[in-house]
Protein backbone atom coordinates (compact mmCIF):
# COMPACT_ATOMS: atom_id res chain seq x y z
CA UNK A 1 0.00 0.00 0.00
CA UNK A 2 1.33 3.04 -1.33
CA UNK A 3 0.93 6.52 1.01
CA UNK A 4 1.93 9.83 0.48
CA UNK A 5 5.23 10.89 2.38
CA UNK A 6 3.40 13.24 5.57
CA UNK A 7 0.56 10.82 6.04
CA UNK A 8 2.97 7.97 6.70
CA UNK A 9 4.77 10.32 8.90
CA UNK A 10 1.98 10.57 11.21
CA UNK A 11 1.18 6.98 10.79
CA UNK A 12 4.57 6.50 11.99
CA UNK A 13 4.13 8.87 15.00
CA UNK A 14 0.62 6.40 15.72
CA UNK A 15 2.94 3.19 15.30
CA UNK A 16 5.73 3.94 17.66
CA UNK A 17 3.61 5.31 20.22
CA UNK A 18 1.44 1.72 19.97
CA UNK A 19 4.94 -0.11 20.06
CA UNK A 20 6.17 1.99 23.12
CA UNK A 21 3.02 1.89 24.64
CA UNK A 22 2.24 -1.69 24.40
CA UNK A 23 5.48 -2.09 26.39
CA UNK A 24 4.83 0.73 28.90
CA UNK A 25 1.77 -0.55 29.75
CA UNK A 26 2.39 -3.94 30.81
CA UNK A 27 5.25 -2.94 32.68
CA UNK A 28 5.86 1.15 32.65
CA UNK A 29 9.02 0.56 35.26
CA UNK A 30 11.13 -1.41 32.86
CA UNK A 31 12.28 1.47 30.34
CA UNK A 32 13.51 4.37 31.99
CA UNK A 33 11.01 6.53 33.00
CA UNK A 34 10.54 9.22 35.64
CA UNK A 35 7.88 8.92 38.00
CA UNK A 36 5.55 10.87 38.40
CA UNK A 37 4.13 13.38 41.16
CA UNK A 38 0.83 14.68 41.35
CA UNK A 39 -0.67 16.80 38.58
CA UNK A 40 -2.30 19.62 40.53
CA UNK A 41 -0.47 22.04 42.83
CA UNK A 42 -3.38 21.82 45.20
CA UNK A 43 -4.00 19.60 48.29
CA UNK A 44 -7.72 20.77 48.94
CA UNK A 45 -9.49 21.67 45.34
CA UNK A 46 -9.91 17.68 44.34
CA UNK A 47 -13.55 16.06 45.11
CA UNK A 48 -13.79 13.01 43.05
CA UNK A 49 -12.07 11.07 40.84
CA UNK A 50 -12.83 8.83 38.04
CA UNK A 51 -9.88 6.47 37.07
CA UNK A 52 -8.45 4.82 34.00
CA UNK A 53 -11.19 1.81 33.04
CA UNK A 54 -9.68 -1.05 33.38
CA UNK A 55 -12.51 -3.39 32.21
CA UNK A 56 -11.91 -3.82 28.56
CA UNK A 57 -16.13 -4.98 28.29
CA UNK A 58 -17.85 -2.29 26.52
CA UNK A 59 -20.59 -1.06 29.16
CA UNK A 60 -18.94 -1.53 31.53
CA UNK A 61 -16.07 0.10 34.03
CA UNK A 62 -13.64 -0.60 36.54
CA UNK A 63 -10.76 1.34 38.06
CA UNK A 64 -7.09 0.32 39.24
CA UNK A 65 -8.56 -0.81 43.02
CA UNK A 66 -11.30 -2.91 41.19
CA UNK A 67 -14.26 -0.54 42.55
CA UNK A 68 -16.37 1.99 39.98
CA UNK A 69 -14.80 4.89 40.24
CA UNK A 70 -14.43 5.41 36.46
CA UNK A 71 -16.35 5.41 33.31
CA UNK A 72 -16.54 3.23 30.15
CA UNK A 73 -13.19 3.47 27.79
CA UNK A 74 -11.80 6.19 29.83
CA UNK A 75 -8.64 6.85 29.26
CA UNK A 76 -7.02 8.84 31.60
CA UNK A 77 -7.77 9.66 35.53
CA UNK A 78 -10.00 12.56 36.03
CA UNK A 79 -9.56 14.64 39.39
CA UNK A 80 -12.83 16.97 39.82
CA UNK A 81 -12.64 19.75 41.40
CA UNK A 82 -14.89 20.99 44.12
CA UNK A 83 -17.16 23.52 43.39
CA UNK A 84 -17.24 23.00 39.51
CA UNK A 85 -17.28 25.22 37.33
CA UNK A 86 -17.62 27.96 39.73
CA UNK A 87 -14.29 27.54 41.29
CA UNK A 88 -12.38 27.96 37.88
CA UNK A 89 -11.64 31.48 38.46
CA UNK A 90 -10.01 30.80 41.47
CA UNK A 91 -7.20 29.55 39.61
CA UNK A 92 -6.28 25.81 40.32
CA UNK A 93 -3.08 25.27 38.76
CA UNK A 94 -1.87 22.18 36.65
CA UNK A 95 1.90 21.29 36.85
CA UNK A 96 4.37 18.71 35.29
CA UNK A 97 4.38 15.49 36.61
CA UNK A 98 8.03 15.13 36.12
CA UNK A 99 11.01 17.06 34.38
CA UNK A 100 10.43 16.46 30.13
CA UNK A 101 9.52 18.44 26.81
CA UNK A 102 6.58 20.29 25.75
CA UNK A 103 5.63 18.65 22.65
CA UNK A 104 1.49 19.75 22.12
CA UNK A 105 -0.19 22.84 23.44
CA UNK A 106 -3.74 24.03 22.43
CA UNK A 107 -5.44 27.25 23.98
CA UNK A 108 -7.77 29.73 23.40
CA UNK A 109 -10.81 27.67 23.40
CA UNK A 110 -14.16 28.00 25.49
CA UNK A 111 -13.54 26.23 28.68
CA UNK A 112 -17.01 25.97 30.87
CA UNK A 113 -17.96 23.01 28.89
CA UNK A 114 -20.99 20.60 30.52
CA UNK A 115 -21.40 18.38 27.70
CA UNK A 116 -19.57 16.64 24.72
CA UNK A 117 -21.12 17.54 21.27
CA UNK A 118 -19.37 16.27 18.33
CA UNK A 119 -18.75 20.17 17.21
CA UNK A 120 -19.13 23.13 18.51
CA UNK A 121 -17.12 25.18 21.23
CA UNK A 122 -17.30 21.74 23.61
CA UNK A 123 -16.81 18.30 22.44
CA UNK A 124 -14.32 16.12 20.77
CA UNK A 125 -13.52 18.72 17.58
CA UNK A 126 -12.17 20.93 20.38
CA UNK A 127 -8.32 19.81 20.75
CA UNK A 128 -9.18 16.34 20.22
CA UNK A 129 -11.37 16.83 22.91
CA UNK A 130 -8.84 17.76 25.45
CA UNK A 131 -10.03 21.22 24.70
CA UNK A 132 -7.27 23.68 26.05
CA UNK A 133 -4.22 21.16 26.70
CA UNK A 134 -0.77 20.37 26.98
CA UNK A 135 1.41 17.19 25.96
CA UNK A 136 4.83 16.72 27.80
CA UNK A 137 7.24 13.93 26.67
CA UNK A 138 8.77 12.55 30.33
CA UNK A 139 11.35 10.12 29.16
CA UNK A 140 9.55 7.19 27.84
CA UNK A 141 6.48 8.72 28.97
CA UNK A 142 3.77 11.05 26.89
CA UNK A 143 1.36 12.97 29.34
CA UNK A 144 -1.25 14.82 28.28
CA UNK A 145 -2.68 17.53 30.90
CA UNK A 146 -6.31 17.97 29.68
CA UNK A 147 -9.48 20.46 29.78
CA UNK A 148 -7.36 23.40 31.25
CA UNK A 149 -8.40 27.00 31.52
CA UNK A 150 -8.69 29.16 28.79
CA UNK A 151 -5.45 31.01 28.54
CA UNK A 152 -4.08 29.31 31.47
CA UNK A 153 -1.41 27.28 29.34
CA UNK A 154 2.12 28.63 29.78
CA UNK A 155 4.21 26.53 28.28
CA UNK A 156 5.10 26.98 24.46
CA UNK A 157 5.89 23.60 22.29
CA UNK A 158 10.04 22.71 23.03
CA UNK A 159 10.00 24.19 26.34
CA UNK A 160 11.80 21.88 29.02
CA UNK A 161 9.80 21.59 32.22
CA UNK A 162 11.14 21.26 35.54
CA UNK A 163 8.87 18.82 37.44
CA UNK A 164 6.06 20.67 39.45
CA UNK A 165 6.64 23.67 37.09
CA UNK A 166 3.00 25.20 36.59
CA UNK A 167 1.67 24.81 32.92
CA UNK A 168 -1.94 25.57 33.27
CA UNK A 169 -4.98 25.69 35.33
CA UNK A 170 -8.30 23.82 35.76
CA UNK A 171 -11.08 24.14 33.77
CA UNK A 172 -13.70 22.59 31.52
CA UNK A 173 -13.11 22.81 28.00
CA UNK A 174 -13.21 20.47 25.18
CA UNK A 175 -15.21 17.29 25.95
CA UNK A 176 -15.54 18.04 29.38
CA UNK A 177 -18.86 18.01 31.43
CA UNK A 178 -17.48 19.49 34.52
CA UNK A 179 -14.21 21.25 35.42
CA UNK A 180 -11.59 18.64 36.25
CA UNK A 181 -7.77 17.76 35.10
CA UNK A 182 -7.63 14.77 33.00
CA UNK A 183 -3.94 13.41 33.16
CA UNK A 184 -3.72 11.31 30.00
CA UNK A 185 -0.63 8.66 30.36
CA UNK A 186 0.75 7.56 27.19
CA UNK A 187 3.90 5.81 25.48
CA UNK A 188 5.91 9.09 23.61
CA UNK A 189 4.52 9.42 20.27
CA UNK A 190 1.57 7.55 21.21
CA UNK A 191 -2.16 7.77 20.72
CA UNK A 192 -5.12 7.14 23.03
CA UNK A 193 -4.74 3.96 22.29
CA UNK A 194 -1.33 3.81 23.96
CA UNK A 195 -2.53 5.32 27.21
CA UNK A 196 -2.10 3.56 30.61
CA UNK A 197 -2.90 3.39 33.85
CA UNK A 198 -0.42 5.04 36.28
CA UNK A 199 -1.91 3.23 39.31
CA UNK A 200 -0.89 -0.19 40.23
CA UNK A 201 -3.40 -2.18 41.97
CA UNK A 202 -4.98 -5.50 42.12
CA UNK A 203 -7.04 -4.48 38.88
CA UNK A 204 -4.54 -2.59 37.02
CA UNK A 205 -1.14 -4.72 35.17
CA UNK A 206 1.33 -1.08 36.34
CA UNK A 207 3.80 -1.86 38.07
CA UNK A 208 5.37 -0.58 39.82
CA UNK A 209 3.21 2.75 40.71
CA UNK A 210 3.73 5.32 38.11
CA UNK A 211 3.35 7.71 41.12
CA UNK A 212 6.21 8.54 43.02
CA UNK A 213 3.46 8.29 45.96
CA UNK A 214 0.15 6.76 44.92
CA UNK A 215 -1.11 7.20 47.91
CA UNK A 216 -4.88 6.11 49.23
CA UNK A 217 -8.06 5.59 46.75
CA UNK A 218 -9.66 7.66 45.68
CA UNK A 219 -6.82 10.77 47.20
CA UNK A 220 -4.09 12.65 45.17
CA UNK A 221 -0.59 11.13 44.83
CA UNK A 222 1.83 12.61 46.66
CA UNK A 223 4.23 15.79 45.28
CA UNK A 224 7.68 14.33 45.70
CA UNK A 225 9.69 14.58 42.33
CA UNK A 226 11.00 11.42 40.80
CA UNK A 227 15.18 12.05 41.35
CA UNK A 228 16.77 10.41 38.28
CA UNK A 229 18.00 12.20 35.40
CA UNK A 230 16.37 11.62 32.59
CA UNK A 231 18.11 9.79 29.34
CA UNK A 232 19.16 11.53 26.65
CA UNK A 233 16.40 12.79 24.25
CA UNK A 234 15.75 11.28 21.07
CA UNK A 235 16.24 13.36 17.50
CA UNK A 236 12.58 14.11 16.26
CA UNK A 237 11.74 11.59 13.66
CA UNK A 238 13.11 8.77 15.33
CA UNK A 239 11.36 6.51 17.35
CA UNK A 240 11.93 3.38 19.60
CA UNK A 241 11.02 0.97 16.86
CA UNK A 242 12.93 0.44 13.61
CA UNK A 243 11.59 2.65 11.07
CA UNK A 244 12.71 3.23 7.54
CA UNK A 245 13.90 6.82 6.39
CA UNK A 246 12.88 8.80 3.70
CA UNK A 247 14.75 7.65 1.33
CA UNK A 248 14.01 3.94 2.38
CA UNK A 249 17.81 3.32 2.39
CA UNK A 250 18.47 2.44 5.32
CA UNK A 251 16.23 2.13 8.96
CA UNK A 252 16.61 3.85 11.99
CA UNK A 253 15.59 3.65 15.84
CA UNK A 254 16.26 5.55 18.66
CA UNK A 255 16.24 4.66 22.30
CA UNK A 256 17.31 6.85 25.16
CA UNK A 257 18.96 8.77 22.64
CA UNK A 258 21.37 6.40 21.31
CA UNK A 259 20.21 6.61 17.08
CA UNK A 260 21.14 2.90 15.56
CA UNK A 261 20.86 3.13 11.62
CA UNK A 262 21.08 -0.40 9.69
CA UNK A 263 21.75 -0.10 6.21
CA UNK A 264 19.02 -1.63 3.64
CA UNK A 265 20.80 -2.00 0.12
CA UNK A 266 17.85 -3.90 -1.15
CA UNK A 267 15.13 -1.61 -0.09
CA UNK A 268 13.60 -0.61 3.63
CA UNK A 269 9.98 -1.80 3.22
CA UNK A 270 7.26 0.15 5.72
CA UNK A 271 5.04 -2.38 7.66
CA UNK A 272 1.95 -2.51 9.76
CA UNK A 273 1.17 0.06 12.65
CA UNK A 274 3.07 -1.26 15.67
CA UNK A 275 5.75 -3.74 14.39
CA UNK A 276 9.11 -2.52 13.05
CA UNK A 277 10.07 -2.10 9.33
CA UNK A 278 12.74 -4.04 7.92
CA UNK A 279 15.09 -4.49 5.12
CA UNK A 280 13.97 -6.08 2.41
CA UNK A 281 16.08 -9.30 1.56
CA UNK A 282 18.98 -9.31 -1.20
CA UNK A 283 17.51 -9.71 -4.49
CA UNK A 284 17.36 -13.17 -5.15
CA UNK A 285 20.20 -14.78 -7.64
CA UNK A 286 19.36 -18.45 -7.15
CA UNK A 287 19.16 -20.85 -10.37
CA UNK A 288 15.77 -21.55 -11.92
CA UNK A 289 13.74 -24.10 -9.38
CA UNK A 290 15.81 -23.87 -6.98
CA UNK A 291 13.25 -22.79 -3.64
CA UNK A 292 13.79 -22.14 -0.28
CA UNK A 293 13.17 -25.96 0.29
CA UNK A 294 15.98 -28.88 0.27
CA UNK A 295 15.76 -30.84 -2.97
CA UNK A 296 17.92 -33.97 -4.24
CA UNK A 297 19.71 -32.74 -7.66
CA UNK A 298 18.97 -35.24 -10.55
CA UNK A 299 21.86 -37.13 -9.82
CA UNK A 300 21.30 -37.36 -6.42
CA UNK A 301 24.88 -36.81 -4.99
CA UNK A 302 23.49 -33.21 -3.07
CA UNK A 303 20.66 -31.10 -2.13
CA UNK A 304 19.68 -27.47 -3.13
CA UNK A 305 18.33 -24.66 -1.89
CA UNK A 306 17.86 -21.19 -2.29
CA UNK A 307 19.65 -19.22 0.91
CA UNK A 308 19.36 -15.83 1.26
CA UNK A 309 19.35 -15.14 -2.13
CA UNK A 310 21.84 -17.47 -3.45
CA UNK A 311 22.55 -21.23 -4.34
CA UNK A 312 22.89 -23.39 -0.85
CA UNK A 313 24.60 -27.41 -1.92
CA UNK A 314 24.94 -29.66 0.70
CA UNK A 315 27.13 -32.60 -0.46
CA UNK A 316 25.00 -36.13 0.14
CA UNK A 317 28.06 -38.79 -0.21
CA UNK A 318 25.72 -41.42 0.55
CA UNK A 319 22.67 -40.50 -1.62
CA UNK A 320 20.02 -37.56 -1.27
CA UNK A 321 16.05 -39.11 -0.58
CA UNK A 322 13.66 -37.16 -1.70
CA UNK A 323 11.07 -36.73 0.99
CA UNK A 324 7.36 -34.93 1.35
CA UNK A 325 9.13 -32.12 2.58
CA UNK A 326 12.19 -31.31 2.44
CA UNK A 327 14.52 -33.89 0.68
CA UNK A 328 17.23 -35.06 3.37
CA UNK A 329 21.39 -36.68 2.50
CA UNK A 330 21.25 -40.49 3.38
CA UNK A 331 23.23 -40.99 6.78
CA UNK A 332 26.51 -42.78 6.15
CA UNK A 333 26.21 -46.78 6.42
CA UNK A 334 27.39 -48.16 10.07
CA UNK A 335 30.05 -50.35 10.17
CA UNK A 336 29.52 -53.45 12.43
CA UNK A 337 30.58 -53.35 16.07
CA UNK A 338 34.25 -53.70 16.51
CA UNK A 339 34.80 -53.35 12.50
CA UNK A 340 36.81 -49.89 12.12
CA UNK A 341 38.56 -48.71 9.40
CA UNK A 342 42.03 -49.84 10.45
CA UNK A 343 43.25 -53.38 8.68
CA UNK A 344 42.91 -55.65 12.04
CA UNK A 345 44.09 -59.28 11.96
CA UNK A 346 41.78 -62.14 13.05
CA UNK A 347 41.53 -63.72 15.91
CA UNK A 348 43.44 -66.87 14.38
CA UNK A 349 45.70 -64.51 11.68
CA UNK A 350 44.29 -66.17 8.87
CA UNK A 351 42.79 -62.82 7.64
CA UNK A 352 42.54 -59.45 8.13
CA UNK A 353 39.37 -56.77 7.88
CA UNK A 354 38.45 -53.53 7.80
CA UNK A 355 34.94 -51.42 7.49
CA UNK A 356 35.11 -48.79 5.10
CA UNK A 357 31.36 -46.58 4.93
CA UNK A 358 29.55 -49.76 5.75
CA UNK A 359 31.33 -51.91 3.57
CA UNK A 360 33.37 -54.43 5.40
CA UNK A 361 36.64 -55.89 3.81
CA UNK A 362 38.54 -58.86 4.33
CA UNK A 363 41.91 -60.64 2.94
CA UNK A 364 43.35 -63.35 3.54
CA UNK A 365 46.66 -63.85 4.95
CA UNK A 366 48.08 -66.86 3.67
CA UNK A 367 51.47 -66.32 5.75
CA UNK A 368 49.52 -64.80 9.15
CA UNK A 369 48.22 -62.07 9.82
CA UNK A 370 51.01 -59.69 12.02
CA UNK A 371 49.93 -56.68 14.13
CA UNK A 372 51.01 -53.57 13.55
CA UNK A 373 50.50 -49.57 15.22
CA UNK A 374 48.64 -48.63 12.30
CA UNK A 375 47.03 -51.28 10.07
CA UNK A 376 47.80 -55.15 10.66
CA UNK A 377 49.20 -56.76 7.92
CA UNK A 378 49.27 -59.64 5.89
CA UNK A 379 52.63 -61.06 6.02
CA UNK A 380 54.74 -61.39 3.31
CA UNK A 381 56.32 -64.67 1.54
CA UNK A 382 55.45 -68.71 1.57
CA UNK A 383 57.13 -69.85 4.71
CA UNK A 384 58.99 -73.02 4.28
CA UNK A 385 58.22 -74.53 7.57
CA UNK A 386 56.49 -77.77 6.83
CA UNK A 387 53.53 -77.63 8.95
CA UNK A 388 52.75 -74.49 7.29
CA UNK A 389 49.93 -74.87 4.04
CA UNK A 390 48.18 -72.71 1.54
CA UNK A 391 44.53 -72.51 2.78
CA UNK A 392 42.22 -74.70 0.89
CA UNK A 393 40.03 -72.43 0.06
CA UNK A 394 40.43 -69.20 1.04
CA UNK A 395 37.15 -68.09 0.05
CA UNK A 396 35.70 -70.16 2.81
CA UNK A 397 37.98 -67.97 5.17
CA UNK A 398 36.83 -64.71 3.99
CA UNK A 399 33.13 -65.74 4.17
CA UNK A 400 33.15 -66.78 7.74
CA UNK A 401 30.72 -64.55 10.23
CA UNK A 402 32.14 -65.90 12.85
CA UNK A 403 35.51 -64.65 12.12
CA UNK A 404 34.34 -61.61 11.68
CA UNK A 405 33.29 -61.16 15.36
CA UNK A 406 36.79 -62.23 16.47
CA UNK A 407 38.62 -59.57 14.56
CA UNK A 408 35.75 -57.28 16.89
CA UNK A 409 36.65 -58.64 19.88
CA UNK A 410 40.46 -58.29 18.94
CA UNK A 411 39.79 -54.10 18.35
CA UNK A 412 38.24 -54.21 21.29
CA UNK A 413 41.53 -55.36 23.14
CA UNK A 414 43.37 -52.72 23.05
CA UNK A 415 40.80 -49.89 24.59
CA UNK A 416 39.34 -52.84 26.85
CA UNK A 417 41.02 -52.19 30.90
CA UNK A 418 42.91 -55.56 30.31
CA UNK A 419 44.06 -58.29 27.99
CA UNK A 420 42.20 -60.98 29.34
CA UNK A 421 38.83 -59.18 28.54
CA UNK A 422 39.59 -58.93 24.79
CA UNK A 423 40.81 -62.65 24.97
CA UNK A 424 37.62 -63.69 26.62
CA UNK A 425 35.28 -62.44 23.90
CA UNK A 426 37.57 -63.79 21.35
CA UNK A 427 37.42 -67.18 23.14
CA UNK A 428 33.62 -67.50 22.84
CA UNK A 429 33.97 -66.35 19.40
CA UNK A 430 37.01 -69.35 18.61
CA UNK A 431 33.67 -71.72 20.16
CA UNK A 432 31.24 -70.47 17.11
CA UNK A 433 33.87 -70.84 14.80
CA UNK A 434 34.76 -74.39 15.88
CA UNK A 435 31.32 -75.22 15.45
CA UNK A 436 31.54 -73.59 11.63
CA UNK A 437 32.83 -77.07 10.16
CA UNK A 438 35.45 -78.85 8.85
CA UNK A 439 36.42 -76.37 5.98
CA UNK A 440 36.25 -73.19 8.16
CA UNK A 441 39.00 -75.35 10.42
CA UNK A 442 40.96 -76.79 8.21
CA UNK A 443 41.95 -73.16 6.48
CA UNK A 444 41.77 -71.27 9.52
CA UNK A 445 44.67 -73.62 10.48
CA UNK A 446 46.35 -73.27 7.50
CA UNK A 447 47.38 -69.88 7.86
CA UNK A 448 48.09 -69.97 11.71
CA UNK A 449 50.63 -67.35 13.02
CA UNK A 450 53.08 -69.20 15.01
CA UNK A 451 51.73 -72.99 13.41
CA UNK A 452 53.31 -75.87 13.93
CA UNK A 453 50.71 -78.44 13.16
CA UNK A 454 47.40 -78.90 11.99
CA UNK A 455 45.73 -79.40 14.96
CA UNK A 456 43.92 -76.38 15.97
CA UNK A 457 43.30 -77.40 19.55
CA UNK A 458 46.58 -77.60 20.57
CA UNK A 459 47.59 -74.75 18.88
CA UNK A 460 44.71 -72.14 20.17
CA UNK A 461 46.96 -71.67 23.62
CA UNK A 462 49.57 -70.17 22.03
CA UNK A 463 47.70 -68.72 19.47
CA UNK A 464 46.00 -66.95 22.48
CA UNK A 465 49.13 -66.68 23.66
CA UNK A 466 50.65 -64.83 20.76
CA UNK A 467 47.75 -62.17 20.20
CA UNK A 468 47.59 -61.44 24.03
CA UNK A 469 51.67 -60.59 23.65
CA UNK A 470 50.47 -58.65 20.40
CA UNK A 471 47.64 -56.65 22.10
CA UNK A 472 49.58 -56.27 24.94
CA UNK A 473 52.44 -54.34 22.82
CA UNK A 474 50.12 -52.64 20.68
CA UNK A 475 48.71 -50.87 23.85
CA UNK A 476 52.20 -50.34 24.86
CA UNK A 477 53.19 -48.77 21.81
CA UNK A 478 49.47 -46.96 21.78
CA UNK A 479 50.39 -45.35 25.75
CA UNK A 480 53.32 -43.84 24.08
ZN1 LIG B 1 -10.84 12.09 31.69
Amino acid sequence: MKRARTPAILARLAITAAAIASIASIAPGVAWAQRARRSVECSGCIGNYYYFDQNAASGAHRDWNCGTSSYDGHRGSDWSLTGNLGAIDAGNNIVAVAAGTVVTTNDGAFDRCTSCPSSGTCGTSVGFGYGNYVRIDHGTRSVIYAHMRMGSVRVRVGDRVTCGQVIGQIASSGCSTGAHLHTEFRAVGGTSTTAYDPYEGMCSPTRPSVWTMQNAYRTLPGTTCDGSTPPPMCPSGTFAIWTCNAARTARVRCIDGNVMTEACPAGCMVRAVGTDDVCNPPASMCSAGVTAEWACNSARTARVRCNAGRDETQPCPYGCAVNAGEDTCNAAPMCPTGVTAEWACSTDGSLRRRCVMGAVQSESCANGCEMRAGDDVCRAGQQTDAGIVPPADASAMDTGVAIGSDAGAMDGGPSSADATAARDSGASADARRADAGPGAIDGGCGCRMISRTHNRDALRPLALAAVALALASRRRRAAR
